[in-house]
């Protein structure tokens, strides 16, 4: 397109649709797979993207259930929370962090993130323990790893499980070892907008843990172990637990199979374009720090779900940018402990200062790989003219 129209194109917060343009033939040949057979749940295909992630990420079990949210609940159900029992979690994340732990039975104990990074951190949460506290559950936020070594540290100091909301890591290692196995087990989440997106809602979760592993796939599936609704031998009619239904489902399986094969080459271009948001952002006035520029923790790597700046009059830029086709999303808008649905845990505005300097000034700017170069200096001029405009 000539430049003069790219100049003015809208740029949306998140789209997956050239995506498909490049994996057509791949996803076709699943799909083709999937309506031959004629299982569209807990199929073959989920067995093979199950095997597949487990490749990927190292891990020995994947275990395909259909979102991120029921991978969590089912982890912490299956790593045997028991009622009442406390789990500590970040006061900033995804509500499913905390509401997963209410779900499974459990309370969410809240603790502080870390001063300039967005992952829980060891000494509040260490603060956060107590006789009844069974795991901790940090967060892998955005495009790093929370302070992992620090965090198992606590973890074993103090006798509690740690599991990981590895949800937005896929990618993301501390010294080769994939999120969501540092611990007893972590989750993948594989909604459209995450690094590695379904078509609808899919999730997994990740662990070494055989025991764990069979808990996840009786819990997914009314109670019943076994492996998929394809290998019938597998699957044992006796209900071993009160389970749910969280199948995962094939249409999304050979959807994931065929981007999971391209999934080297999206990190790469991710990591170009935030590479360029970060040279084009750094030093801009209102733009606080560039994530390129905030250090990753020790023996972790730096993987780009979501490009996400710290910046001054953060409701009056996004205004600004939408005013100018260009889609923003805050990452996120409030703390996890001031939210309604948490009331009755009794907290209170000042309570987890970092988590809502945080809220307050986060702005997460498009970021995918079929993003143009031009529309990502497009935001970037946008930013910019908001800034120095005001400042003259
Ligand atoms: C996306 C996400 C989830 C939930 O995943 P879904 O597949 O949307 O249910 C949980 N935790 C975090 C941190 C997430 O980003």
């Amino acid at each position: 397109m000539p430049a003069a129209d790219a100049a003015l194109s809208p740029v949306p917060f998140f789209t997956q649709a050239a995506s498909f343009d490049r994996a057509w033939p791949d996803v076709r040949a699943h799909l083709l797979d999937v309506l031959d057979r004629g299982k569209f749940s807990h199929g073959a295909k989920v067995g093979e993207l199950e095997r597949a992630l487990a490749r990927w990420t190292g891990a020995r079990h994947a275990v395909a259930v259909n979102s991120g949210t029921d991978a969590l609940v089912l982890l912490l159900r299956a790593a045997g929370l028991a009622p009442g029992d406390e789990v500590v979690v970040p006061a900033y994340s995804f509500l499913a962090t905390a509401s997963a732990v209410e779900l499974a039975g459990g309370v969410p104990v809240f603790a502080d993130i870390e001063a300039g990074a967005h992952g829980l951190d060891p000494d509040t949460a260490d603060a956060a323990v107590t006789a009844r506290t069974r795991a901790i559950m940090p967060a892998h936020l955005f495009d790093r790893l929370a302070d992992l070594r620090g965090l198992a540290a606590v973890a074993r100091r103090r006798g509690v499980t740690l599991l990981e909301d590895s949800a937005e890591a896929i990618g993301m290692r501390l010294d080769g070892r994939h999120a969501g196995l540092l611990g007893a087990g972590g989750v993948l989440s594989f909604f459209p907008s995450k690094t590695l997106g379904a078509i609808g809602d899919a999730g997994a979760v990740l662990t070494d843990d055989d025991a764990l592993a069979d808990a996840v796939r009786a819990l997914r599936h009314h109670g019943r172990r076994g492996a998929t609704l394809d290998d019938p031998a597998a699957i044992s009619a006796a209900t071993v637990l009160p389970g749910v239904n969280s199948k995962a489902d094939d249409v999304q399986a050979a959807v994931l199979l065929a981007k999971l094969a391209r999934l080297d080459a999206d990190l790469a271009r991710r990591a170009e374009l935030a590479a360029r948001y970060d040279a084009r952002l750094r030093g801009v006035p209102g733009v606080r720090r560039v994530p390129g520029d905030a250090p990753v923790h020790p023996g972790g790597n730096r993987v780009v779900y979501v490009y996400l700046v710290e910046v001054d009059d953060r409701d009056a830029l996004a205004a600004h940018l939408a005013a100018r086709g260009i889609g923003t999303e805050v990452y996120y808008p409030v703390p996890l402990p001031l939210q309604p649905c948490f009331a009755h845990l009794g907290h209170r505005p000042g309570d987890f200062p970092r988590a809502e300097a945080a809220c307050a000034a986060a702005l997460a700017l498009p970021l995918y790989p079929d993003l143009p170069d031009a529309a990502a200096d497009r935001v970037c001029d946008e930013i910019e003219r908001f800034y120095l405009g005001r400042a003259r």
